[in-house]
């Protein structure tokens, strides 16, 4: 059985085709201009590949309310051109089969959850610190929408004063994706975050406001582990600087076996940076059976 699978970006659309299994058998990356040239291409590559239905992981803000006459729609993005678009509708109008519709976030945990390092886990948290910051979260076995859907990157965590830095979020002058995204480093240092590599005081800072939402993100949701994506994660030597900060923002508090070891509570994503592609392979597979 094959499925298809759209891993709708900002700046670039993965279309892939897949098995039952989440197994990738091919793949095309088409830029994210507007939805009249985007679109064509994307139907084109799944058309005629005969897949039974399709899961799109999506930027958002999204509209995720079945019972909501804008359900499918990305909503308020500041990606003008995608503002109040019916992809999902467009999708299944133009091909017609079943399609599975969640954030970007929620597919790569979907992705982690269901072929990799949170395998059988019910409760997680999937966070992706790169051009922004957002969070899918699962509890008790599902993805969590609510209202609208989680907005993990844009929790309150306070300026450090001794950050000389700025906000980079147009809503908040102290929010975790304002102070902790990769364009928040790079206007606060000054050069792009890979550049920044073996500058210690770089990623103390980065890992004291990581640390300190993953501790608000553990009281509040009390995820059996939390796994961390993004391009920014790519410097590996965060994480003994998160976990150690976690510690000390937790001051103990939450103490459980879980906590006493960190070195697999937060932990690296799994998948080759192909949980977003794979998670969106499970959406289409859940969505044939709904
Ligand atoms: P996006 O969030 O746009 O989907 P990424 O997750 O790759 O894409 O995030 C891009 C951001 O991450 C940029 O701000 C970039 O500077 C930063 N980034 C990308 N790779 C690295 C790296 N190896 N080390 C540190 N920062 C990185
Ligand atoms: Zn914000």
């Amino acid at each position: 059985m094959l499925y298809g699978a759209l891993e709708a970006g900002g700046t670039k659309m993965v279309c892939a085709i897949g098995d039952e299994n989440g197994k990738i058998l091919e793949q095309k990356s088409i830029p994210t201009a507007t939805p009249d040239e985007t679109m064509p291409l994307i139907i084109e590559y799944f058309k005629d590949k005969d897949i039974k239905a399709i899961g799109v992981a999506c930027f958002g803000p999204i509209d995720l309310d079945r019972d909501s006459d804008t359900y499918g729609f990305i909503t308020s993005t500041p990606k003008t051109a995608w503002k109040n678009y019916n992809i999902v509708g467009r999708i299944k109008e133009d091909l017609g089969i079943p399609v599975g519709f969640d954030t970007d976030v929620n597919g790569s945990l979907l992705g982690e959850v269901t072929y990799g390092c949170a395998k059988g886990l019910s409760d997680v948290i999937y966070l992706t610190i790169g051009t922004g910051i957002g969070g899918g979260v699962m509890t008790n076995g599902k993805l969590l929408h609510g209202m609208l859907h989680p907005e993990l990157g844009h929790i309150h965590i306070g300026k450090r004063n001794y950050d000389k830095g700025e906000s980079v979020c147009p809503y908040h002058d102290d929010c975790f994706e304002g102070l902790a995204s990769g364009p928040s480093i790079e206007k606060r240092w000054g050069e792009k975050a890979i550049k920044l590599a073996g500058k210690e005081e770089v990623w103390k800072l980065e890992a004291d406001y990581i640390g300190t939402a993953l501790v608000n993100f553990c009281m509040t949701l009390s995820p059996k582990k939390i796994i961390l994506g993004g391009g920014v994660m790519h410097q590996l030597q965060l994480f003994p600087l998160i976990r150690k900060a976690f510690e000390e923002k937790n001051g103990g508090y939450i103490n459980t076996a879980l906590t006493h070891d960190l070195d697999n509570y937060i932990v690296p994503a799994s998948l080759n940076d192909d949980q977003g592609i794979m998670g969106a392979i499970k959406l289409a597979i859940d969505a044939t059976e709904c």
